[in-house]
């Protein structure tokens, strides 16, 4: 699954510069995650960098999408430009 930031977001810009994917950015309101981006840090790092940073919890699991680990990894594999695994 995709993250996604909840409007108690305090545009703090702390989560921004966090993400490997630059999937975060400034949005008319609050800070947003571009879902075609965000991979839950998957083949970067163990844990959700920007729920690790955020002051106030407010960066949660997208329930409208629902992604397995390895497809997550394949999105990694993708925006890195690396080739998809075989089979
Ligand atoms: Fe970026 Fe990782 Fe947060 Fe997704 S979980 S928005 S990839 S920092
Ligand atoms: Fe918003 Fe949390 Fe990111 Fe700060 S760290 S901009 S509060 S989502």
């Amino acid at each position: 699954m995709a993250l996604i930031i909840t409007d108690e977001c305090i545009n703090c810009d702390v989560c921004e510069p966090e993400c490997p994917n630059d999937a975060i950015s400034a949005g008319e309101e609050i800070y947003v995650i571009d879902a075609a981006l965000c991979t839950e840090c998957v083949g970067h790092h163990e844990v959700s960098q920007c729920v690790e940073v955020c002051p106030v919890d407010c960066i949660v699991l997208n329930p409208e999408i629902a992604e397995t680990k390895e497809q997550l990894y394949e999105k990694y594999l993708s925006l890195s430009g690396q080739p998809a695994p075989q089979g």
